[in-house]
């Protein structure tokens, strides 16, 4: 295997790599070259092969390790790599193609896609809601965490201008403006925008990010960002644009899967490229807030787990180290998602020892002593809730 060839550096050779030492290392146009190595105690003249293409991380600029160079993406027959970067425990995929044709076919499927049917049942259900904001902090770790910073961020409701980029469906906007919070949904799919303003009122806009900053710099003291940024090409320039629409004390308020909780041999836990293209971790948030001189604070999520306790299952994931495509090659849905038919013991689960949480998180320690692979969620989960403003 020693020669000229790339071989490349994935993480199933890692046992191998960690039994020998490099003697020399180059790094010459982008890629690192090995010039001789030891090897089970004895050094070897080699010649120079390639280890790993040297990609640098677009957050850190660290090098990167390649972790899988063929992952199964979103859509049947698409491919990609997953890049880790140790340094700031971001990964990503490559390369970025251009996901439109996938969100059409999502936005088709409506109700039905896995992962994006619980959307739909809150867009059809909230307004039936006595208390809207309630109903979405209650069970989403994403609104929970928007509204414990909002809780934090805002004194007077009526004079603090908030702008949600990325409204979707429009039901986060909705819910906080009955709740008296002045808000404005902003979002790139015109049919979103039209559904958002048919059931909730006028109270969405569509634009392109990067235009409507150059257009309203300085305008809001909260941007609201949920479950947007890890579907971003280019996430640092993307929150750069945001940063500009805010007036000087002004905060930015972002979600994102949290790849903290999960351990750093874990490929992909998170929607398949290239609908996802990153999976950010608390570190990699760190890294950005630093690049563009912003102060950090992570909202801590004790109070919704102490409610709703939950675990992150690292043994199923590890399983499951490809998710299933979504999509057929000709765009159709093979997964089906949507009210599913419980199992008795399932039923049994939920309606005993899921719903009592002190119960709960007895049963969920009582796991681990047993030997499942899983971290509790506490003040950190598997999704986090980012607030930054300018340092
Ligand atoms: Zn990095």
């Amino acid at each position: 295997m020693f020669g000229t060839e790339n071989i490349g550096f994935c993480a199933q050779m890692k046992p191998f790599f960690n039994s020998i030492r490099l003697w020399r290392t180059v790094v010459k146009n982008g890629e690192i070259w090995v010039q001789n190595v030891i090897f089970a105690g004895k050094r070897e003249s080699l010649n120079q092969f390639t280890m790993y293409k040297a990609k640098k991380c677009p957050i850190c600029n660290h090098h990167t390790i390649l972790m899988h160079d063929g992952f199964q993406g979103y859509k049947v027959g698409i491919f990609f790599k997953i890049y880790f970067c140790d340094n700031c425990i971001t990964s990503f995929s490559s390369p970025k193609v251009d996901a439109t044709g996938i969100y059409e076919e999502i936005y088709k499927n409506g109700e039905k896609v896995p992962g994006y049917d619980r959307y739909w049942y809150v867009y059809n259900h909230i307004k039936d809601q006595k208390d809207p904001l309630g109903f979405l902090t209650n069970s989403d770790e994403d609104y929970w965490g928007v509204n414990e910073a909002l809780k934090q961020l805002v004194t007077d409701k009526k004079e603090t201008k908030i702008l949600e980029i990325g409204s979707g469906l429009g039901y986060l906007t909705y819910a906080l403006r009955k709740e008296g919070y002045n808000v404005l949904g902003l979002d790139i799919s015109e049919e979103a925008v039209d559904r958002a303003n048919s059931n909730f009122g006028d109270h969405y806009i569509c634009r392109d990010l990067f235009d409507f900053s150059k257009e309203n710099p300085a305008s809001y003291d909260i941007v609201i960002l949920t479950e947007v940024i890890e579907h971003i090409d280019l996430p640092i320039e993307f929150i750069q644009a945001i940063i500009k629409l805010l007036v000087k004390e002004g905060a930015m308020v972002m979600t994102t899967p949290n790849k903290s909780i999960a351990p750093n041999d874990i490929i992909w836990d998170t929607e398949s490229p290239p609908v996802h293209h990153w999976w950010f971790s608390e570190n990699s948030i760190g890294h950005i807030a630093d690049s563009l001189s912003l102060k950090l604070e992570l909202v801590d999520y004790r109070g919704f787990y102490r409610k709703k306790p939950s675990e992150y299952r690292y043994g199923r994931a590890r399983r499951k180290l490809e998710r299933p495509p979504i999509l057929s090659e000709d765009g159709g849905l093979i997964r089906v998602g949507g009210p599913k038919e419980q199992s008795r013991l399932k039923k049994f689960y939920k309606s005993s020892i899921a719903s009592m949480p002190k119960l709960k998180s007895a049963f969920l320690k009582l796991k681990i002593l047993l030997g499942t692979k899983t971290t509790i969620c506490s003040a950190r989960g598997t999704i986090l809730c980012a607030i930054l403003k300018r340092a």
